[in-house]
């Protein structure tokens, strides 16, 4: 169950592998952008997990709100605004909730594929963070029960490793054209990184 504890739980898990997963993140970036989508995420997400423990929220949209300000403020990337996005979104939909249920989660993470693509303009295929949200809203909407977590862990990883073999329309990767087929999205697998975490913490 996804409550303000295991929340804030998922966000010091998730901080934790992107700092691990920092270089692999970088050399994925390096592959088809500016090599930084590492250091973005470990910055972004250290200053999220910090500050939620420095003030911890009484509620899940607000620990959501503060995530998402942390990231505006520390992440200069495309990622950075795109993720406080999500957990924009995400404030807004599980505001004034202490545990959130199956419905509202799924409806949580439908506003923030919504934020993304509002905010991006990509659409899926695109090889970006989309092609692993927009398959992963498809499983929640489909079956919501907490069997559903498992798969959306299985639904994000496939997803993610997929983005390889397309050709980048959105974000920097975009400029190699063809050349950006080979490589996975870093933006992909640091999502597909996020449902684990998430799952994990949540189930
Ligand atoms: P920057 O490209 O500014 O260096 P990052 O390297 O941190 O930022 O993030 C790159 C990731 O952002 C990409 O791998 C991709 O998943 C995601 N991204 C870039 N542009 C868009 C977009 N328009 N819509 C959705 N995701 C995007
Ligand atoms: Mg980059
Ligand atoms: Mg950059």
């Amino acid at each position: 169950m996804l409550t303000t504890e295991t929340f804030a739980t998922f966000i010091a898990n998730y901080a934790r592998r992107l700092a691990d997963l920092q270089e692999t993140l970088n050399t994925l970036d390096n592959n088809i952008g500016d090599g930084d989508h590492g250091t973005n995420m470990a910055r972004g997400f250290k200053a999220a997990a910090e500050q939620l423990a420095a003030k911890p929220a009484t509620d899940v949209g607000g620990a959501c709100n503060t995530v998402g300000m942390a990231l505006l403020g520390s992440v200069g990337g495309a990622s950075g605004p795109l993720y406080a996005t999500v957990f924009m979104r995400f404030a807004t939909a599980w505001k004034g909730m202490t545990s959130v249920d199956a419905t509202n989660f799924a409806a949580g993470i439908a506003a923030a594929l919504e934020g993304l693509q509002t905010r991006g303009k990509a659409d899926v295929g695109d090889k970006t963070m989309i092609d692993v949200w927009h398959p992963v809203n498809q499983t929640l909407q489909n079956v919501r029960e907490t069997t559903t977590l498992q798969a959306i862990v299985e639904t994000a990883d496939t997803a993610a490793l997929a983005t390889k073999q397309r050709i980048a329309k959105k974000g920097r990767a975009a400029y190699l054209g063809e050349r950006s087929a080979g490589h996975c999205d870093p933006g992909s697998i640091s999502s597909a990184v996020l449902f684990e975490e998430l799952v994990d913490a949540t189930i």
